[in-house]
């Protein structure tokens, strides 16, 4: 199946949308199937649905078509709640697994959400565990056997940097430390091998390149051979071996099956299940190389047009994930003026234009015409008035 599938999703008219990287389009497929569930499914079947419409097996079946695009197996993956939940739950599991060390360490480019809950977990704990924060070209020297997790984001969501997955695992393990992955920027962004991989845990989002909707569920793998093993600090019913026996104590459930917690999203879980058919018959590596060569393009053409903005992300695409920034003293102010053509990017803190690339439904065209408005917007200083200068709530 060639690229890109631009006919499988809803993209306004006229609008260039570089930010599936921070909440992927509508899947025209996803609109019928959520309407279906509302009017037949709950409207007709109410409480009968848990068994009639398959609505209790989702989030494992789901998580098993999530698994084939991160080279996870078939029992591994489950989804669930948000991220920062699923950050938590690989946490708590991963440092029990190593009870004399006190360190977790992570890099200060990770999404503040991941270094929160490990704050949060560490004040609950109150048993003197130590979160090390160091910058994201010294994890490696970091890695030594005082660790008792290593927990990365693969690709840092300012600049895109990607850091090499299976040798940080390695040299984890070689420490004796247990590694978790955050790939909620490289699920459905480029080729993970989690299972050769050998890493512990990986968790990820599915609104951003998996297209999922606004408040898609998350899901975390746990490698097969360890899942039996791990206690579930969030052990909830729907996590317990037997649900309905609704018996007084907790349990842990069969394999990853214990990594669920409550009753599960059902509207939403319906919404990614459709949207995740825009990957049948479409493969990783396809995408892959896609993606650095619009990648590559934006950043030749951006160069060449706008020399106002700075590149940050990685030159070579290898070491890049799916998005390119530009650093920019007026970033804010030119984001918004670059929107309001019609080119759809963000802003991060403090100075940062992002921009994502989906092979799904961004063409070379595409790419040629969205620097065509953004030269425009600093060529003419477009960004340089009043109405773009104020920070909206979510920028
Ligand atoms: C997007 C993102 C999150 C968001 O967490 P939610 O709980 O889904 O809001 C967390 N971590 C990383 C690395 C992210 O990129």
């Amino acid at each position: 199946m060639s690229l890109p599938r631009k006919d499988l999703f809803h993209l306004p008219d006229g609008m260039i949308y570089l930010d599936g990287n921070s909440l992927g389009p509508l899947p025209k497929a996803v609109t019928d199937r959520v309407q279906h569930t509302l009017s037949a499914e709950w409207g007709e079947q109410l409480i009968k649905g848990w068994n009639t419409c398959g609505w209790m097996a989702q989030p494992s079946e789901v998580g098993n078509t999530v698994g084939r695009l991160i080279g996870a197996p078939e029992g591994s993956v489950v989804m669930g709640d948000t991220l920062s939940i699923k950050v938590f739950q690989a946490l708590s599991a991963a440092i029990a697994m190593r009870p004399k060390r006190k360190v977790i360490l992570s890099d200060n480019g990770n999404f503040p959400t991941d270094l929160y809950m490990a704050e949060g977990l560490i004040r609950l704990k109150d048993a003197g565990y130590e979160l090390r924060v160091v910058d994201p070209e010294d994890v490696t020297q970091h890695i030594d056997d005082t660790i008792a997790t290593v927990m990365l984001t693969e690709v840092d969501y300012r600049t895109g940097r990607k850091h090499d997955m299976t040798a940080i695992t390695k040299q984890a393990h070689d420490a004796g430390a247990v590694m978790i992955w955050d790939l909620a920027h490289s699920a459905g962004a480029i080729e993970v091998d989690l299972h050769g991989s050998k890493c512990e845990f990986a968790i990820g989002c599915t609104y951003k390149y998996l297209n999922g909707g606004p408040g898609a569920p998350a899901f975390i793998y746990v490698r097969p051979d360890l899942a039996p093993q791990i206690d579930p600090a969030l052990s909830g019913w729907l996590g317990h071996d037997a649900p309905f026996a609704f018996e007084q104590n907790y349990r842990p459930g069969q394999g990853i099956e214990r990594m669920r917690v409550g009753t599960p999203p059902v509207l939403q879980m319906a919404a990614l299940e459709a949207a995740l058919t825009v990957w049948e018959g479409v493969e990783m590596s396809d995408i892959r190389a896609a993606s650095i060569a619009l990648c590559d393009q934006f950043i030749t053409e951006v160069e060449g047009r706008c020399p106002d903005l700075t590149l940050i992300s990685p030159r070579n695409g290898n070491e890049r994930g799916s998005q390119v920034s530009f650093a920019f003293e007026n970033g804010y102010a030119a984001m918004q003026a670059v929107i309001a053509k019609g080119v759809i990017g963000d802003f991060r803190a403090p100075n940062v234009m992002r921009f994502g690339f989906t092979p799904l439904y961004i063409d070379a065209g595409d790419v040629t015409e969205a620097v065509t408005r953004i030269a425009d917007v600093l060529d003419n200083k477009l960004w340089d008035r009043p109405e773009y200068k104020t920070k909206s709530r979510v920028t």
